[in-house]
């Protein structure tokens, strides 16, 4: 064995899935020294998950990488609800619905297998980490953050005397380095007619976790494996799916129930009479179970199917995976189907998969390693659920990582992690059983069959489910960065995420200055004009992940002297020495760098101008002028009509309002346009006076204007 240097990180990411690449995007966006490890040899190249939800594409777009999603994937916009006719008992289409809730987002569903997702993510770390000087000095290709694929963590060790310790490294992991032959997962043997083609059953919850075998294996091996190395990190992410080895180490379990049916998914280009073959179905048979159809792009479709209940963990006996193959898959669905008939020539990828709803006891240890996405969550696939949370618990705890690692806020703040999306992973979990049992269930034959499911329950369940699916309802609880009532109960140590109990009395009953917007929610997005060239905006767009906070004036009718007066004493206070725009950033950093100020006013646009508007608005750079991408206005566009903004967000045109937004684009704060004192007093409940940490500097370079 050749051991390697020991390497000190600031993030260490265990599992490069779904969920640890959008933590590792996250660091590549924030410039954090960070490492990426995952035991297979290759990123997947199809099937798994493949459904985008429209918070999900929202997110992709805020890290710009959201129309490649949007390009190549498959729209879904209707979903068709297939049950046996009542009079006749032959299958009939029963209902359609739309897919997307109408106006809930911008985007809406599309899937695309999860192959293509983790390029995306690859080719912006790539690009970010060398841009931001990650893991070496910036521009240079030596600091970019690759994934180690066959990288295997063996032993992990913990200092907790040095857990509160901001500048220490309390983790310590030996990484070996496996051959490519111990990184590379048997397939399963397939079928004449499944022949050579990828299946998921090794990453699947039916195969046995093979990490104890590999460590084991690479043990053995050790000679012929290349090497080991000890690395030292401050923080650690577990991203590492359900079978979790971070989890293992730390002892947390997942708790909820493994008992329940098992499904074949298939992706094939279907040979098919079925007339809604291009629609999301669901297609309740008489008596031979259930499909969900999802149409995917280059016409491949996905076809869940139930094959058959099981009781692997509660003393039943053991499901034997090796008789499902693709033939028993598309035999059921020809079943469920008939009388239409449905084939295929072509195979893309199949695997079968156990429903079982569990969720993780904790998902932070010290707030210095945590566990994301399937390592603390696991759920039936067919909602569409599963990639989608667990990229967002990543997108959750990302900024905030970054934010503390980089000595901007407090390591309280990491708290909200486990107070925020352990809550999602369990209302998660609540709707994937009821949707599931719904879905599993057989149609009542009539209104006295009690044991059947009534197809009106199920549409009204599918509709309600529809919104919690799109991620678009996320409405996390009180905390210091979420300023609204709320005793933090049930949302892990409620007291000690709370914050200032006034700020969140302020923050509550101002919210009727918006009262279509709801803090704990991510902000909604409306078109608005750029003031200074009128191009239209979504609002969403102007709020880029890129770890920063944001105070979004809407400075009402800047054309009315009294309203005029309120903006100009804001922005003296905003411009002053001690303001939070300038406490809060490091010394040297350019000013939107920890705090964006944007604005937003109704006046009309063409008789007012940014300098209208205080210099802190539209700030000054001495080699680059003035910032004309700050201020906004709610007004007409030439080509693309009225955002309405004001009215959309239920803001007083005349008087306006103040938004703090988090960097993730949840609302923190609203409050009166020119509370100032309120803002300030929010920023100090997570903040670190950078004037304190370094000493008192002038950060702000807008103190000087031409002539
Ligand atoms: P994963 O995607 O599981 O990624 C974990 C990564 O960690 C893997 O790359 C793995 O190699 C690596 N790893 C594991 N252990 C170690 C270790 N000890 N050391 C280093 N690396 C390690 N969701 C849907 O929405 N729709 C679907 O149709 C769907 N189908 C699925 C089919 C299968 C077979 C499976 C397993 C899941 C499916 N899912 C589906 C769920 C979806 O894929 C997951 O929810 C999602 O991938 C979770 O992302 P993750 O990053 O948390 O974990």
């Amino acid at each position: 064995v050749q051991p390697l240097d020991n390497s000190n990180v600031d993030v260490l990411i265990v599992g490069a899935g779904p969920a640890g690449l959008m933590m590792a995007n996250w660091m590549s966006r924030c410039g954090v020294k960070t490492r990426i490890v995952d035991k297979r040899g290759t990123k997947i190249f199809n099937g798994q998950a493949d459904g985008l939800q429209c918070r999900t594409l929202e997110i992709f777009d805020s890290f710009s990488f959201g129309h490649r999603a949007w390009i190549e994937s498959n729209h879904m916009l209707e979903i068709c609800l297939w049950n046996p006719d009542p009079e006749t008992g032959v299958l009939a289409r029963g209902d359609r619905i739309p897919d997307t809730i109408p106006g809930i987002s911008r985007f809406q569903q599309v899937v695309l297998h999860q192959g293509r997702i983790e390029r995306f993510f690859l080719d912006a770390i790539k690009e970010n980490s060398v841009r931001t000087g990650c893991n070496g000095p910036a521009g240079d290709p030596s600091a970019e953050i690759k994934v180690e694929h066959g990288v295997l963590p063996t032993t992990f060790k913990f200092d907790e005397s040095l857990a509160e310790d901001d500048e220490a490294y309390p983790i310590t992991v030996e990484l070996r380095h496996l051959t490519e032959e111990e990184a590379t997962p048997p397939q399963k043997a397939t079928s004449a007619n499944g022949q050579g083609i990828q299946d998921g059953i090794f990453r699947s919850n039916l195969s046995v976790d093979d990490t104890m075998d590999m460590i084991r294996l690479s043990n053995t091996l050790a000679d012929k494996a290349g090497s080991i190395e000890t690395v030292k990190a401050k923080y650690m992410l577990g991203a590492d799916g359900a079978h979790s080895w971070v989890r293992q180490q730390l002892g947390f379990k997942l708790e909820g129930d493994s008992t329940d049916y098992i499904w074949g998914v298939l992706d094939v280009i279907p040979i098919t009479d079925f007339p809604d073959i291009r629609m999301r179905c669901a297609i309740h048979s008489e008596s031979s179970g259930s499909v969900m159809v999802i149409p995917r792009e280059n016409k491949l479709v996905r076809l869940y199917i139930q094959l058959t209940t099981t009781n692997v963990e509660g003393g039943g006996k053991k499901f034997d995976r090796s008789t499902i193959t693709p033939e028993t898959i598309i035999a059921s669905a020809q079943r469920i189907m008939r009388p239409y008939k449905i084939d295929y020539h072509y195979l893309d990828w199949w695997t079968a998969y156990q429903i079982g709803q569990r969720v993780g006891n904790s998902f932070s240890w010290h707030e210095r390693v945590f566990l994301a996405g399937d390592a603390v969550h696991t759920h039936s696939p067919k909602a569409g659920q599963g990639m989608n949370v667990s990229m967002q618990d990543a997108y959750n705890l990302g900024w905030k990582v970054a934010n503390v690692v980089k000595g901007l806020t407090k390591r309280s703040m990491l708290k909200t992690y486990q107070s925020e999306r352990r809550k999602i992973a369990q209302d998660l979990i609540d709707f994937d059983h009821r949707f599931s049992r719904l879905f599993s269930g057989r149609p009542a034959k009539s209104v006295i069959d009690e044991a059947g499911i009534d197809m009106k329950t199920f549409k009204d369940a599918f509709e309600k489910g529809n919104m919690f699916a799109s991620g678009i309802a996320v409405d996390y609880g009180a905390s210091m960065i979420v300023a609204k009532s709320g005793s933090g109960k049930d949302q892990g140590d409620g007291t000690e995420v709370l914050g200032d109990e006034n700020l969140r009395v302020i923050s509550d009953s101002a919210e009727k200055l918006a009262n279509k917007l709801e803090v704990g929610k991510r902000m909604p997005s409306f078109k608005i004009l750029n003031q200074a060239d009128a191009r239209p905006w979504h609002l969403q767009e102007l709020l880029k992940s890129n770890g920063t906070w944001r105070v979004v004036v809407f400075a009402g009718n800047v054309r009315d002297p009294s309203q005029k007066k309120r903006l100009d004493t804001l922005g003296e206070k905003l411009e002053a020495a001690d303001s939070f725009l300038k406490w809060c950033t490091p010394a040297g950093q350019k000013y939107d760098s920890v705090i964006e100020l944007l604005s937003c006013h109704s006046a009309p646009r063409q008789e007012t101008t940014i300098f209208d508007f205080p210099e802190v608005f539209r700030p000054w750079d001495d080699n680059d002028g003035w910032d004309y991408w700050k201020v906004h206005v709610d007004d007409q566009s030439y080509h693309e009509g009225h955002g309405q903004a004001y009215q959309n967000y239920g803001i007083d045109p005349q008087r306006g309002c103040s938004i703090i937004l988090r960097p993730d684009q949840y609302i923190s704060w609203i409050g009166e346009m020119d509370d100032y004192e309120s803002m300030d007093r929010f920023f100090k409940g997570f903040m670190i006076d950078q004037r304190t940490r370094q000493g008192a500097k002038e950060v702000v370079a807008n103190s000087k204007k031409p002539g």
